[in-house]
């Protein structure tokens, strides 16, 4: 720094990210002070207690954050906060976690964005490379800050989810390995219902890559690839799709092997030993077996890892099996899309057989998506939420049976009077669940306690 003044750094959101950016802050020697307008958890208060960091909560004190030299935002605060705003408007740098914690590491960044199937993907790559002897660590939107662990946990390779929220605001932070899986329409409401602000931000994912870096990515998606049409980057591309084309670098081929091929390695395995089911998953895995062939992780390694993952909880995750009917709780489906995935993944029989769950608070769907799946394989619907208006309108003409209920207990006996032996009930609501329910955890472990108690019965 130019002169021994310490530098002054304010950071908003008392949560895992911030409390880890405070942290480091401290180690590097900065005057930190750290303000949150709502209620700091107690582990994270105590946190910053020990750690003799000055904090506040339930409110924003403006003249100590208005004399920061560098703001760290918590990714959940919207850029319109109008405390954000006076910040920006002082000229104050505005910062994500990501990206200040990047500045204080050289570690290999191997970063993950898309729609859906992020936290998937980065568990995945994560058990990879862990398996196979690295000393990586986990972060961004999944694991534990990435600022803490650069601070008193540093690893040689991280992994890291990125929301679009956290790619708002990251400027010089560089990953080695991009992979962007999918870009489908959410969190609009936060995008000025404007699709491309939307891609813009997750394209930020390419920014600072240089030839050395490579950019692995779904090479079927529309999006993706009207994007690349008009960006330019100088990594390596690895994309990745179902059926070869040009230059893919993972693919199915016509015996129904998975194949990586890559100038640094070349690797086939037989589909059917993927632990993870599921067209979405294939996609998955096959993002993260690359990342792992570009890390130089040995054959071996990556199809064993590939094999013997076992999934993540609240994403297309079995429950149990109560008088021959399946229950799924895909609970962290809360856009169309992911509901979309979960029903591509259903048996497809000659009757339909899926009593499907949907419900909760609307980002703005348009069910018109999973309408041909829902013809195909779904027999009745069950609404779950506060206000079903909008569901009802648009299935009742599509499905035979449709229930409204406004609890889970309801929702879940609406399930067990629709599905019989054979059939499945699946959870995978297409809507954030703070309707009725605190988070979709909350939703899916209510779900699954809900059907163990079933099974007790
Ligand atoms: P994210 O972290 O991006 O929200 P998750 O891995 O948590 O993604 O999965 C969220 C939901 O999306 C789950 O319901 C899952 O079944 C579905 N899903 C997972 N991977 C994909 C994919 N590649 N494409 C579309 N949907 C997916």
């Amino acid at each position: 720094m130019m002169d021994n003044k310490k530098q002054k750094l304010v950071v908003l959101g008392g949560g895992e990210s911030g409390v880890g950016a405070a942290i480091l802050g401290k180690d590097k020697g900065m005057e930190v002070f750290l303000s949150d307008m709502g209620h700091i958890a107690p582990h994270y208060s105590e946190q910053l207690e020990a750690e003799g960091i000055e904090w506040e909560q339930g409110a924003h004190t403006p003249e100590r954050i208005l004399d920061a030299d560098v703001v760290v935002k918590s990714p959940g605060i919207p850029p319109t906060a109008p405390m954000v705003r006076a910040i920006v408007e002082r000229g104050i740098p505005v910062i994500s976690e990501i990206e200040f914690a990047g500045r204080y590491t050289d570690a290999k960044m191997v970063c993950i964005t898309g729609s859906n199937g992020k936290t998937t993907t980065t568990m995945l790559t994560y058990h990879i490379l862990r398996d196979a002897g690295l000393n990586v660590g986990l972060a961004g939107n999944v694991g534990r800050s990435l600022a803490l662990q650069v601070a008193r946990e540093p690893h040689d390779v991280y992994v890291i989810e990125l929301s679009s929220f956290q790619l708002e605001n990251m400027y010089d932070f560089k990953a080695n390995v991009a992979i962007m899986l999918n870009i489908t329409p959410d969190h609009l409401d936060r995008y000025d219902y404007k699709m491309q602000n939307y891609i813009n931000a997750k394209f930020r994912i390419l920014n600072n890559l240089t030839p050395q870096d490579a950019f692995i990515f779904w090479q079927d998606d529309p999006v993706i690839r009207r994007q690349l049409e008009q960006v330019t980057t100088e990594a390596k591309m690895y994309p990745f799709a179902e059926h070869v084309e040009r230059d893919t670098r993972a693919y199915v081929d016509d015996d129904d092997r998975l194949v990586f091929d890559t100038p640094e390695t070349s690797l086939t395995m037989p589909r059917a030993e993927l632990s993870l089911n599921g067209l979405h998953n294939l996609y998955n895995s096959m993002a993260a077996g690359l990342s792992a062939c570009l890390l130089d992780i040995r054959k071996d390694d990556i199809r064993r890892a590939l094999s013997n993952f076992e999934g993540v909880e609240h994403r297309l995750e079995y429950v149990a099996t109560v008088d021959g009917v399946r229950w799924i709780n895909d609970s962290k489906a809360t856009n169309v899309n992911s509901c979309w995935y979960a029903l591509e993944s259903m048996p497809s029989g000659k009757a339909p057989s899926v009593v499907l769950i949907l419900g909760g608070k609307d980002k703005g769907n348009d069910y018109s998506e999973i309408l041909p799946l829902v013809q195909k394989k779904v027999k009745a619907i069950v609404c779950m939420g506060k206000n079903n208006a909008k569901l009802l309108e648009f299935f009742t003409p599509h499905v035979d049976r449709i229930a409204d209920t406004h609890s889970l207990a309801d929702a879940v006996e609406a399930c067990r009077g629709f599905a019989s032996e054979g059939d499945t009930v699946l959870l995978s609501p297409c809507c954030a669940s703070f309707d009725l329910f605190t988070s979709y955890e909350n939703r899916g472990d209510l779900f699954k306690d809900a059907v163990k108690h079933l099974s007790d019965k």
